[in-house]
């Protein structure tokens, strides 16, 4: 109760205090920052994903300017030999205001993935553009292998969407629980039932032969059942990868590795890390007792 209080009062905190919370969850400002962080995780057995922060768009030069910063990470990422791919939110290039300029600018990406040797995931949004994002994969993965999305098992449509995916090519997906608030006629709300439709996804992609499998959730429940189901059916390490978010759940991720397992960090950075963070203590109240904590350390 506390927590959520805080966070309905986020707008009266001081960005400086916010900062101090959400560097945790965020590489820095600037690309360098998030290279130097990506040179960290991958130092101690981790790949990454870099996500340049920032959604929905409104005009085109400000869409470009998005594509401009990811054109530039897939160039450093290859010039200082670093293991991360990029995530890309489809609204931050254009969706909601130009579909054609959008698909544009992920193809030019696509087209720098081949030149080096990368590899571009379009991040799952909310459900105003579910379809005209897997309607652009499907598109996008007859001209590259080198593209994939996501799929969020809070929508009661998504199992067959997977289902429909499989049988129409190779499939590449990262399965996440889902962040946006749906209504209950399109998406389960109760724990429970998000949990066995992550479940029964991940044993569709499995059985079924998608390539590289990311299960990105820090649901303890979740990571425990994936590892028996990755048993049961033998998977190999080349078939799939966990994915956590920066700065959550990170004694689990480093069991994780040590374990032996792939596992991809999702590193977050960009001038846009105020309305990024802010979503975050949202979606998660229990991170606002830091905000308190840090406010009597001064
Ligand atoms: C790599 C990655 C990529 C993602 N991409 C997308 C996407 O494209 N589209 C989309 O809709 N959603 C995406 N998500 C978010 C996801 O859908 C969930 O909202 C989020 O991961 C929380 O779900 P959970 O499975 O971790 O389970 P939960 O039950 O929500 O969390 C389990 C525990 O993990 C910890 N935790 C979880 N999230 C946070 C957090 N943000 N900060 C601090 N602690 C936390 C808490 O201790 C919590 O109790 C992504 C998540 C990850 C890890």
């Amino acid at each position: 109760m506390i927590n959520k209080a805080i966070v309905a009062l986020l707008p009266l905190i001081p960005r400086s205090l916010v900062w101090k919370v959400s560097r945790r969850y965020i590489a820095g400002k600037t690309l360098d920052d998030a290279l130097r962080c990506v040179e960290k995780l991958n130092g101690a057995g981790m790949s990454a994903t870099l996500d340049v922060l920032g959604e929905d768009t409104t005009d085109h030069s400000e869409a470009l300017a998005g594509e401009q910063i990811y054109q530039e990470a897939l160039r450093e990422i290859s010039s200082r030999g670093l293991d991360a791919n990029i995530s890309v939110k489809l609204s931050m290039l254009g969706l909601k205001f130009d579909g054609p300029l959008c698909e544009s600018i992920v193809m030019r990406l696509l087209q720098s993935a081949e030149l080096y040797d990368n590899y571009v995931r379009m991040d799952m949004e909310d459900s105003s553009v579910t379809g005209i994002t897997l309607d652009l994969y499907r598109k996008l993965r007859i001209k590259s292998g080198r593209v994939g999305t996501v799929v969020q098992s809070y929508l009661r449509s998504t199992e067959s969407s997977v289902a429909e995916l499989l049988s129409g090519g190779i499939t590449n997906l990262r399965l996440c629980k889902g962040i946006y608030v749906e209504p209950e006629e399109i998406a389960f709300k109760e724990f429970e039932e998000v949990q066995d439709s992550f479940r029964s996804t991940l044993r569709l992609l499995l059985e079924n032969g998608a390539q590289r499998v990311g299960i990105a959730t820090h649901d303890p429940q979740l990571v425990l059942s994936t590892l028996e189901l990755l048993k049961e059916l033998e998977i190999p390490k080349e078939r799939y990868e966990f994915q956590m978010l920066l700065g959550v759940a990170e004694k689990m991720r480093g069991d994780l590795v040590t374990a032996g397992h792939p596992l991809r960090v999702y590193v977050p950075f960009g001038e846009e890390w105020y309305a990024y963070s802010t979503r975050r203590l949202r979606e998660n109240p229990q991170i606002a007792g830091h905000v308190v904590k840090n406010l009597f350390r001064g």
